[in-house]
């Protein structure tokens, strides 16, 4: 009896040191308050590492024109701790993903499911997702999920009292719906050869086009970092364009995202150590979105992209500086996974592409002219599972909310998720935590078009967007603050 009775005192003496130690942990988290830090890390590839595309055949590296970064920005409201990074990548698959994430966790203890780790998409860099499997490009994946790492552990560490503030304004006019909606019967037939389409995608200039088949999300969001004392900690702005380009076989850019976030870096800091400062700049939902330059002159290779990235900076810093920050902030993050199938090719689609790949006949005339890369596509395809993971996120900073998703998302999804968010300032985050391809909702599958043809790059089930839209509006439903 004695016994017993010491076993349970000492279990209430457990338990009330537990209880003390909590409101003693819980005392000193609420004290250091809200906190961000931020940090960079160079993620340039080396000469002879692949950008290829099937499509765009970018090339091996043969020169740089500008830098490539990984962009983090870490958050902590004394309770939960979240990290976001943005990389100057085309694409960056869920291996390497989860990579940077597990090194993370091992070197800090961050939790897994509490970090963004999205591409910017500009396409003057690497595609991450084994497309190119040399020995030089299996290294680069490795070297990106390190410095991805090392860009959010730095950022843990440069943790500094902060405030938070959000602004927009409207930039349609470098936008527009890059997929056209043609006539009846003047589209030729897709690489498979199939008749009746009614898109055109990239280029609007045929008089067969009716008009644009889908909108633009044209917000320009920021969130904008301060310390304490007003200085810029931080700027995460947020765009929907697919990128600027004008670039150059071979050559690495970072497009207009790089330039947006130095030229950040040169407005608010001048003067201030700017070494503190981190620019970063990422992409909402672009899927169907491209770029349009502005000014009636013929820009040369890689200088739209910085044109306009300084006057988006220069609207970015002048709505920056009507923002009122606030310290009272806390953070809230939910992920999930939904399981979605694949669009792999039946038994006659897979025939039709092994004979087209098997016929030796160079000067054959198929179809379409991308007819050959779709048939490699389609045997591609066919080695995927039946379906995919694809893991879902939903961030609050404050009364900011931010829905991520790993496609290349179209605008109107954005739209519809700005849309039916109950919180006050919503954007979105595409190409994040690995890569399910393009997005296109069921109406703009019915409509055909490159986003649709099934390959590696639009792989995901032709009800794909709305299971992904729900999913979404529900994480953020969860976020939801105090
Ligand atoms: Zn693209």
């Amino acid at each position: 009896m004695a016994k017993k009775l010491t076993i349970t005192s000492l279990c209430w003496a457990s338990l009330v040191l537990v209880f003390t130690n909590c409101l003693f942990v819980a005392a000193v988290r609420a004290e250091v308050g809200f906190r961000v830090g931020a940090a960079t890390a160079d993620i340039t590839p080396e000469l002879g590492v692949s950008l290829d595309g099937p499509i765009s055949k970018n090339g091996p590296v043969t020169g740089i024109h500008d830098r490539l970064h990984a962009r983090a920005i870490v958050f902590d409201d004394g309770q939960t701790r979240i990290a976001i990074v943005i990389c100057d990548a085309c694409m960056i698959g869920p291996d390497v993903v989860a990579a940077a994430k597990i090194a993370v966790h091992q070197r800090t203890g961050l939790r897994v499911d509490r970090m963004l780790i999205a591409a910017t998409h500009t396409h003057a860099a690497v595609r991450a997702t084994h497309i190119g499997t040399g020995t030089l490009d299996n290294k680069y994946h490795r070297q990106l999920a390190q410095r991805i790492a090392d860009a959010i552990v730095e950022a843990e560490q440069n943790l500094r009292p902060a405030r938070v503030g959000f602004g927009s304004f409207d930039k349609a006019e470098f936008l527009r719906c890059r997929r056209f909606l043609c006539k009846q019967g003047s589209v030729q037939p897709n690489p498979f050869g199939q008749s009746g389409e009614r898109i055109k995608s990239v280029s609007g200039k045929s008089a067969t086009v009716i008009e644009p088949a889908g909108p633009v999300d044209p917000q320009f969001s920021i969130l904008s970092i301060e310390h304490s004392d007003g200085r810029s900690l931080a700027v995460l702005g947020n765009f929907s364009v697919h990128y600027c380009g004008g670039y150059q076989r071979g050559i690495v850019s970072a497009d207009y995202f790089g330039h947006f976030a130095r030229a950040m870096e040169m407005e608010l800091t001048a003067g201030e150590g700017r070494s503190a400062f981190v620019g970063v700049m990422s992409n909402g939902t672009s899927g169907n979105t491209g770029s349009i330059e502005r000014g009636g002159q013929n820009y040369r290779p890689f200088e739209w992209m910085q044109v306009s990235a300084r006057i988006l900076a220069a609207q970015a810093v002048q709505t920056i500086r009507r923002i009122e920050h606030r310290e009272d902030v806390t953070l809230g993050m939910q992920e999930s996974e939904l399981e979605i199938a694949i669009r792999r090719p039946d038994g006659d689609r897979l025939k039709w592409a092994e004979d087209i790949l098997a016929d030796q006949n160079t000067n054959r005339v198929h179809p379409h002219r991308w007819t050959r890369v779709y048939a490699n596509e389609t045997v591609q395809l066919s080695k995927y599972a039946a379906t995919m993971k694809i893991k879902l996120q939903a961030i609050r900073i404050g009364p900011i909310v931010i829905a991520a998703a790993p496609c290349e998302v179209f605008a109107e999804t954005g739209l519809a998720i700005k849309k039916a968010s109950n919180h006050s300032h919503t954007f979105t985050i595409e190409l994040a935590n690995g890569y399910g391809g393009y997005l296109p909702p069921p109406e703009q599958h019915e409509l055909g078009g490159y986003e649709t043809w099934p390959a590696r790059s639009s792989f995901l089930e032709v009800q794909a967007e709305p299971k992904i839209r729900d999913e979404l509006l529900r994480l953020l439903q969860r976020v939801e603050g105090p």
